[in-house]
């Protein structure tokens, strides 16, 4: 697990009644979910981008349990984990506070700001939907099983991906659900909405849990070995970053001036561009989240790099 570069879309078994969801390619909008099953209800990590791939992810769910669904997790407040919540009928949604705030705010920008952006993504049948519960730092579901309560611990461990990041930890079965806290190789992490700083130290934290499987956000089903790739990466960045903001270069000429090395045979290259914005905004010890500037400039200039990087 980890060093495999190319992979299926399928719901993977990961322990008795514990499944991950895993899309192929694991792109701009192509996220992981799952599935815990419990006796009388299931808890659902993530919703999906659009109609298709939700239904999709339904359809192997109801091949698996007729069990209605309890709560449906979203482990940040980015498009592709929250924007078909509505689909999971009956669910109740849980998310941190930040997450919350951060949908509050998706809902007057819409798929329609995206699809912008990213014209190869289908956004049909995508709406928001605000999440019913908040938390601030860890909330226990106490799951019952046929055999025993199952403990999912739900840990919010500070800015890293996004200002509003939560992982879910299920210590008897030793897995980790992740959300885009890890992009597995080779997703590049992205860490615009976030914090730099803030994301190496939570991988830190992933890496020193008791666990043997970790479900990233985007990419293939992991061991620890994928939080190592995903924090040398960062670190990567925030040194070669670090270089180039002392010598009082901008965040577009510092891009230019990076190479990316082994990063290069990673997708989504395009997303140094965030990344170093964000790390600037880091040096200059500016609160998590989107850096000065804005979200339009920077993503606007980090489209335009990834048509030059296409050729
Ligand atoms: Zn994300």
């Amino acid at each position: 697990m980890g060093s495999t570069l190319e992979w299926e879309t399928e719901m993977i078994r990961i322990s008795d009644g514990i499944y991950a969801y895993i899309q192929a390619t694991g792109k701009w909008f192509i996220n992981n979910a799952g599935l815990i099953l419990g006796k009388k209800d299931t808890t659902i990590i993530d919703s999906l981008s659009n109609a298709k791939m939700a239904d999709n992810f339904i359809t192997e769910i109801r091949k698996i349990t007729d069990i209605p669904f309890g709560y449906l997790i979203n482990t940040h407040h980015h498009s592709d984990h929250i924007w078909t919540n509505h689909l999971f009928t009956g669910a109740k949604t849980i998310c941190h506070t930040n997450c919350r705030v951060e949908t509050l705010k998706e809902m007057s920008m819409n798929p329609k700001f995206y699809s912008g952006f990213f014209t190869e993504i289908d956004f049909e049948g995508a709406k928001v939907t605000p999440q019913d519960l908040t938390f601030e730092k860890q909330l226990t579901i106490y799951q019952e099983t046929e055999h025993a309560l199952r403990e999912i611990r739900l840990v919010h461990a500070g800015a890293a991906h996004t200002t509003g990041d939560v992982f879910l930890y299920l210590p008897e079965e030793k897995v980790v659900f992740c959300g885009d806290i890890l992009f597995a190789e080779p997703c590049t992490p992205f860490a615009l909405m976030g914090s730099l700083y803030g994301w190496i130290h939570v991988l830190d934290l992933l890496s020193n849990l008791d666990a043997d499987t970790y479900v990233p956000g985007h990419g293939p089903l992991s061991g620890k070995d994928a939080i190592y790739k995903a924090r040398d990466y960062l670190t990567f960045v925030r040194d070669e970053a670090k270089k180039r903001f002392e010598e009082g270069l901008n965040v577009y000429d510092a891009v230019k001036e990076i190479d990316l090395g082994k990063y290069s045979r990673w997708g989504e290259k395009e997303r140094i561009v965030g990344n170093v914005a964000r790390a600037y905004s880091d040096f200059r010890g500016e609160p998590p989240g989107i850096p000065k500037g804005g979200l339009i400039g920077i993503m606007t200039r980090m489209m335009k790099y990834r048509k030059e990087l296409e050729g």
